[in-house]
């Protein structure tokens, strides 16, 4: 802790962006779930971004970046170290004949609704995916209908000795929720290339989506998303729910009665709440159809991260 007194005071002066001490990740995540950060900032550009990277690195600390907290659960006992936080940071947004290019601190709900109302099309599979683009090209968030990097053209990313790098989307190695960048590579920004189509078409299609996840997933409880990548030919929430644990409840954490692929914090669940919910998932549907499933979300600092 004392040692983090005087990261942050060497900060300060260097640094244009706020810096706070032992900060309350649940304040930070969907889930609501998190014990402190010891240190978290908030860059205001891509020097001060530079700046911590390169720190961090030269001294050994630990780093952890954050973008809309939508896809992480963070443990009880807070993150040691120092938590970038990217949601405040690059978020400028345009678009220019068929290319949309954009920071990475954007939410993906305001890109999709600048695509709609410039009339390009390709993105609307994304609706209603929260968190920050940043994070979703980390992961390569999508649905059935798609995933972020197939209308990619190229991000920029920084690495912990402060350099930029173009990364085209076929050098990204993107997959099923996952992409090859190299540890340590803070994407910045990025550019899509759509296709053109009318803005009512765009908005029909996103209303339908947005009807359809608002049916289908506990949308208005606080979580972290699909909790497990789906297995080949199956999908995860199935298996769960065959296993019988729909609805299953321990401390404030429950296995989404809508959707069993979602745990949700029902009254002030902790991570051990939900990590408990996320092991009996595993060995129940491992002993009921032999699938071993594979975590989605990030669970930091955790042996078992996805
Ligand atoms: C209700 C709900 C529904 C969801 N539905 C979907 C869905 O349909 N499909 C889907 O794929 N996901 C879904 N998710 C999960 C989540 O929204 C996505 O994974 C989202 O893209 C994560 O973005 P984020 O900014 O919140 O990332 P965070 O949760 O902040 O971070 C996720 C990971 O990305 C890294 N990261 C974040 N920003 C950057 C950056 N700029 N550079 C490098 N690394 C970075 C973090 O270190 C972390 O490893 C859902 C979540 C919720 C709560």
């Amino acid at each position: 802790m004392l040692e983090m007194l005087s990261l942050q005071e060497r900060f300060h002066g260097l640094i244009r962006g706020q810096i706070l001490v032992e900060e309350p990740l649940a304040l930070h995540t969907y889930f609501h779930v998190g014990g402190p950060a010891d240190v978290m900032v908030f860059p205001a550009d891509l020097g001060d971004l530079k700046l911590l990277l390169k720190t961090a690195r030269d001294e050994a600390i630990p780093v952890l970046i954050l973008g809309g907290g939508s896809n992480m659960l963070v443990p009880d006992d807070g993150v040691r170290g120092l938590v970038i936080n990217l949601s405040r940071t690059f978020l400028d947004i345009e678009a220019a004949d068929k290319r949309i290019r954009c920071g990475a601190g954007v939410r993906m709900s305001r890109l999709l609704a600048l695509s709609a109302m410039r009339g390009l099309t390709g993105l609307e599979g994304l609706t209603g995916i929260p968190g920050t683009v940043g994070g979703a090209i980390k992961g390569n968030a999508g649905t059935p209908t798609g995933a972020i990097a197939d209308h990619l053209d190229w991000i920029r990313v920084v690495n912990g000795l402060g350099e930029e790098r173009v990364v085209s989307r076929d050098a990204l190695g993107a997959g099923y929720r996952r992409t090859a960048l190299p540890s340590g590579s803070v994407i910045v920004d990025a550019c899509f290339t759509l296709a053109p189509a009318t803005a009512a078409e765009i908005r029909g299609t996103i209303s339908r989506l947005l009807v359809r996840r608002n049916l289908t997933q506990p949308v208005t409880v606080r979580s972290a998303g699909c909790i497990f990548k789906n297995p080949p030919g199956d999908f995860a929430g199935r298996l769960v729910e065959r296993a019988g644990l729909k609805g299953l409840r321990h401390g404030g954490a429950q296995i989404s009665e809508k959707h069993g692929n979602f745990i949700v914090n029902l009254d002030g669940a902790t991570a051990a709440d939900v990590l408990w919910l996320i092991e009996r998932a595993r060995t129940e549907v491992m002993m009921k159809t032999g699938v071993a499933l594979e975590l989605e979300i990030q669970v930091v600092g955790s042996p078992i991260a996805g």
